[in-house]
């Protein structure tokens, strides 16, 4: 059995209360290895570790933290089939998705954010003859992040890249659910010598250590990537407190289908955009919307291809549809198909959990499913599943698909798929969306601001946006 362990000033070291918890691999319902269960002393201990590095770090030359984490982002580039092959086991995703998407991204946030860096810069505001005024954009301190499951390292790095880059210490809290490759992030930090203390990682679950890393006086920012209702407490927590809080949470995001599109294309990219990493990415179009005139054929050629989808063993290459992350979350997935029948839905393909042969037996797999025939206000189309589910309607006007899009509580993102461009600019600028993709979907350009409006989260992550998050502006105002 495998112990994971915390990372801490430089140290890889057991809780201190000696509790683990259980990490289950989700192809298998195996448990496979144990995670610290961190408290407040693990906490006290990680944030003295980070403010002792923080003078250090902060005033090291943006060039020589550049270097630093370039040989970081190297050192996780090279291990990359190592991580993908972790992730896999850990959260259940076709180790082929993980080498292309988790491994790659891990790897290139932190070389993005190494470059940001040495271009960050802030404004002056000129004020004629009278005098001028200059911002200062320091590094904030201390710092915590706090990250979900369904992208382990991806989003973990994520955080901490930008927070590291812009001369802040961190204490960084991983998902119990996924551990493992955050631990073994903390070894390549090791090994690269990033000093002691510049990056703390605890484990454990999240009402316990998460909860008291939000509380913690010194920690000053936190960002933070989950559920709408984690989210929640966590702003009602850091708020009275006056810390900075980056929230990026929950989606329920529209596809929208019109009949100029370039069908091909569409219909593939559209079953790319509903069942990717199994459903469970909060960008995943779960609200499929198809012009009337099309919907017929649309509907045949979608449900096709998702049923060629192979579900197997997520260490397999060939494997595109891999397990969900654990029992719990399987049957809350599984709740919401039986919930979607009660409400008049009816199912078209999938619905069902798998049993696979072998090793896998026991996994958590769901058959990736569509269902069509509900309406836009029932639970299953205004709540969050973040799993191989997706609904499907017709709608016959832009107006409609724009109210039909703009018709629950979240605001992630969206996708359009047409040829019209006078109509994708119009519908972009009228749908209430952090992120709206015309004819593509997942395409990312690290520089741009990424996050949702309404109860998907508060604020942006992404280059610029991370950057002054992580840090603190400061005017300073010269009389000539
Ligand atoms: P979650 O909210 O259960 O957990 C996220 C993290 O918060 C975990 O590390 C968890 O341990 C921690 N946590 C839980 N309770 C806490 C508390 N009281 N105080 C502090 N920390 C606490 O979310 P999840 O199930 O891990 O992830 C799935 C959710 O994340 C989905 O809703 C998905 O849409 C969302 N998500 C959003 C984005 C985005 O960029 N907007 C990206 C990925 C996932």
């Amino acid at each position: 059995m495998k112990y994971i362990e915390n990372y801490i000033n430089g140290e890889f070291c057991a809780p201190a209360s000696g509790e683990y918890l259980d990490n289950i691999e989700p192809a298998t319902g195996n448990v496979y290895s144990k995670i610290p269960e961190s408290d407040k002393s693990d906490l006290e201990q990680a944030v003295q570790a980070a403010e002792k590095a923080f003078p250090k770090w902060s005033a090291m030359s943006t060039e020589d933290r550049s270097r630093l984490m370039h040989k970081l982002a190297d050192a996780v580039e090279a291990a990359g089939d190592q991580l993908a092959k972790a992730e896999a086991i850990d959260n259940g995703k076709p180790v082929a998705f993980a080498k292309a998407v988790d491994s790659y991204r891990a790897s290139a946030n932190i070389r993005f954010f190494a470059n940001a860096c040495t271009q960050f810069s802030s404004e002056s505001h000129n004020m004629g003859e009278t005098g001028v005024n200059y911002t200062l954009r320091d590094p904030i301190g201390v710092v915590g992040t706090i990250s979900p499951w369904n992208f382990p390292l991806y989003l973990f790095t994520w955080k901490v890249a930008p927070a590291l880059a812009s001369g802040n210490t961190v204490v960084a809290k991983p998902s119990e659910v996924t551990p493992m490759t955050a631990y073994l992030f903390s070894k390549i930090c090791h090994d690269v010598g990033i000093p002691k203390g510049v990056i703390n990682i605890l484990h454990g679950s999240g009402p316990n250590i998460g909860q008291l890393l939000v509380e913690h006086k010194k920690i000053k920012a936190i960002s933070f990537t989950g559920g709408t209702a984690t989210g929640k407490k966590l702003a009602a927590t850091a708020a009275p407190m006056f810390k900075k809080l980056s929230l990026e949470l929950g989606g329920k995001n529209p596809t929208l289908v019109f009949a100029d599109c370039d069908f091909d294309r569409t219909v593939n990219e559209v079953v790319r955009s509903a069942f990717s990493n199994q459903g469970q990415i909060c960008l995943c179009g779960s609200r499929i919307y198809i012009e009337r005139s099309i919907y017929d054929k649309f509907k045949h050629a979608f449900i096709e291809k998702v049923k060629q989808l192979k579900i197997g063993d997520p260490l397999e290459k060939a494997t595109q549809h891999g397990a969900l992350v654990s029992k719990p979350h399987m049957k809350k997935v599984l709740s919401y198909v039986e919930l979607a029948q009660q409400e008049g839905g009816t199912v078209l393909t999938g619905g069902k959990q798998v049993t696979l042969d072998g090793r896998c037996e026991y996994g958590f797999f769901v058959e990736p499913t569509v269902i069509e025939g509900l309406t836009l206000n029932c639970r299953t189309n205004q709540e969050e599943i973040f799993g191989p589910v997706c609904t499907i309607q017709p709608f016959d006007s832009d107006e409609e698909a724009l109210s039909l899009a703009n018709g629950t509580d979240y605001g992630l993102a969206t996708s359009i798929w047409s040829n019209n461009l006078t109509r994708c600019h119009s519908l972009a600028k009228q749908l209430d969306f952090g992120i709206v993709w015309i004819n593509s979907w997942l395409l990312r350009d690290l520089r741009t601001p990424f996050g949702g409006m309404k109860s998907s989260g508060v604020g942006r992550e992404g280059g610029e946006e991370a950057m002054r998050f992580f840090t603190e502006p400061k005017n300073v105002c010269i009389k000539y």
